[in-house]
């Protein structure tokens, strides 16, 4: 089977290593591809959409017509979406860019840059119970966060009175950057959902 990373924009490459290596403890048989055409979405077992910019992504998503492309894989195959990627899951905006749009899969009110700007990035401790015991390093980055869920979307970590780890179904969103860290338990977690 393919995972796929959505190689628009971002921390592209942090993705397939961690998912490389969530592969290798989970014992999948397994190729991690970057991907960038709406053509290579349609064979995939599940996909990343990772952080870097939202309103970059979301517009090189809608030119690429990538937007279409995973919107017809959502009800068939896990997606991740981190920081950025949470922002383009959501149904709902606060502090979006004017005319920014969201893929709105995710019954969730995402607030950008909740934290702050740039300088206001922090790495915070998380307890995160669906990963087991344990403490999870958490790199928040200008991060979003959910100031409301509802429906389908169930909160799995908040951070400061916000979410910050969500599930809808077969749909996974973090506030922060997982692959940016040597623990994969989050990406091992995705891929059970397979
Ligand atoms: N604040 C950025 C945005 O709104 C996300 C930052 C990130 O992905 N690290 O897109």
């Amino acid at each position: 089977m393919k995972l796929g990373v959505l190689d628009v924009q971002g921390d592209v490459t942090e993705h397939v290593r961690s998912l490389e290596a969530a592969v290798g403890s989970l014992g999948l048989d397994a190729d991690v591809v970057a991907v960038r055409t709406p053509g290579s979405i349609g064979s995939l077992s599940a996909l990343v959409i990772p952080g870097g910019e939202s309103t970059t992504v979301g517009k090189l998503m809608r030119e690429y017509r990538l937007d279409r492309a995973v919107l017809e894989v959502a009800e068939s195959i896990p997606i991740f979406g981190t920081c950025a990627g949470m922002v383009l899951l959501s149904r709902e905006g606060d502090n979006l860019k004017e005319g920014q749009s969201l893929l709105g899969l995710m019954d969730a009110l995402v607030l950008r840059n909740a934290y702050g700007r740039q300088r206001e990035s922090f790495e915070a401790e998380l307890d995160i119970p669906v990963l087991g015991g344990g403490v999870f390093p958490g790199v928040f980055i200008r991060a979003p966060a959910f100031e409301r869920v509802w429906g389908g979307c169930e909160c799995l970590c908040e951070h400061g009175g916000k979410v910050v780890l969500a599930r809808q179904g077969d749909i996974l969103a973090s506030a922060f950057h997982p692959e940016l860290t040597c623990d994969t338990r989050l990406h091992e977690y995705f891929l059970e959902m397979i």
